[in-house]
């Protein structure tokens, strides 16, 4: 029986986690919620999952009668690192969205706990101090939970000893593949929340319209497998079958494949090294009939050179380039600025501030600090 404390309960990553679980209550026992402002659904999980512990990360809320007494409860951003540490758990499951869920990580993996890691921002933000803690991928302690990473992690352990020479970077392209660079600038929210492929949150599907999200996960490949920026390419493959691929020194390649679903690698990342009935639909080739892959184009999304840059120049280079980004994208999604505008206020927060190396958490969220409040400024500025 794995103990899991679920982070980020509630969001769409939270939510197909604890409908895995539910498939193999043999196998899984989730010790912990924590939702950020959803009570409604965050109660309605307590009564069906009773963890031992349940959070609520912006702040008090009223607890139903019925569920006073069914869990300890605690309430504010605290909370995060309770549920992350909590004795009982064996696993913690990092569903949260944006660099709010990295004290969590790093306190989890300083509690001895596997990390199944789905909040990529944590890694991009703190990269260093994250594989510090947790040690080289072949440990097992920080697993993979994004859909390409997850398919590399595959891809390395089939391969044995063999170092990987290439990793082929999987994209969909998003929802502005095929759009004109000047209609891209001017989208609107809903058409950037219309993603092809996948149902996500938010967040991630903006910096899927942007391709920040494909610079988020380069950034992500660097730490998970301590593989150079030079050597991560991104393949786009607009069917999004072909999860990602590890070319290796014969010449091989290695690819993994399934339905874009992501309850496949979320429940890779909970059971492995076992693989359990996910419930999700099967592969048939023949409906799929082609499956097509072609460059970036990095004029019309420029955000996956920025993110190389960011890593390039290294310390908190790619901390700002995140929280630069995470402010854009909410003034986005409220309405405050355009789609082509979240591009300009990362590249401006980017080659303003430059951070030096970051040694501890205070560090990390210092320097996150300053490039919000520089990213709200431009926000300010340009509206
Ligand atoms: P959602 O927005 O759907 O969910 C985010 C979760 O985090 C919610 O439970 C939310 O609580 C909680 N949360 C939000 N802000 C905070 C905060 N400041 N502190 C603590 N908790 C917070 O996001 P997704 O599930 O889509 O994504 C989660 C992470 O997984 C992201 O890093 C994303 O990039 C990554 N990911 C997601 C994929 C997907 O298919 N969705 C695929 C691959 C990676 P509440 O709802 O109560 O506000
Ligand atoms: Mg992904």
């Amino acid at each position: 029986m794995e103990n899991i404390s679920l982070l980020g309960c509630t969001g769409s990553i939270g939510t197909q986690a604890l409908e895995v679980a539910a498939l193999h209550p043999d196998r899984f026992r989730i010790t912990a919620l924590t939702a950020h402002s959803n009570a409604e659904k965050l109660f309605e999980q307590v009564r069906l999952f009773k963890p031992l512990f349940a959070a609520l990360t912006s702040g008090e809320c009223e607890i139903p009668a019925d569920l006073k007494n069914a869990c300890a409860w605690s309430f504010g951003p605290d909370a995060l690192r309770e549920a992350a540490a909590l004795p009982e758990s064996d696993a913690v499951l990092d569903a949260v969205v944006g660099m709010a869920g990295l004290e969590a990580v790093l306190t989890a993996g300083k509690a001895g706990k596997r990390v199944l890691l789905a909040n990529k921002e944590a890694l991009v933000a703190g990269g260093e101090m994250v594989t510090s803690v947790f040690g080289p991928l072949k440990d097992h302690r920080l697993l993979p939970v994004d859909s390409e990473h997850s398919a590399i992690w595959q891809c390395l352990e089939a391969a044995g000893d063999n170092l990987p020479e290439e990793i082929l970077l999987t994209a969909s392209g998003g929802p502005f593949r095929t759009w004109e660079a000047d209609r891209i600038r001017n989208a609107s929210v809903s058409e950037a929340l219309g993603h092809p492929n996948w149902h996500m949150g938010s967040k991630i599907t903006v910096d899927s319209a942007t391709m920040f999200n494909k610079g988020l996960e380069i950034i992500e490949a660097r730490w998970l497998f301590d593989m150079p920026e030079d050597r991560i390419r991104v393949v786009v493959h607009p069917e999004s079958i072909v999860h990602s691929a590890v070319r290796f020194r014969d010449g091989a390649v290695l690819a993994q494949m399934g339905v874009p679903d992501m309850r496949l690698p979320i429940l890779y990342a909970m059971a492995w090294p076992d693989r359990l009935n996910t419930g999700a639909e099967e592969l048939d080739l023949f409906r799929v009939g082609r499956l097509t892959f072609e460059e970036p184009d990095e004029k019309k999304f420029p955000a996956m050179a920025l993110a190389r840059a960011a890593l390039r120049e290294g310390g908190g280079a790619p901390c700002v380039m995140n929280a630069a980004n995470e402010e854009a994208v909410y003034a986005f999604l409220g309405g405050r600025i355009s789609f082509g505008s979240i591009y300009d206020i990362v590249r401006y927060v980017t080659e303003t501030l430059h951070a030096g190396k970051l040694r501890c958490f205070e560090d990390v969220r210092d320097c996150d600090g300053r490039a919000r409040t520089l990213a709200r400024e431009r926000i300010k500025e340009i509206q």
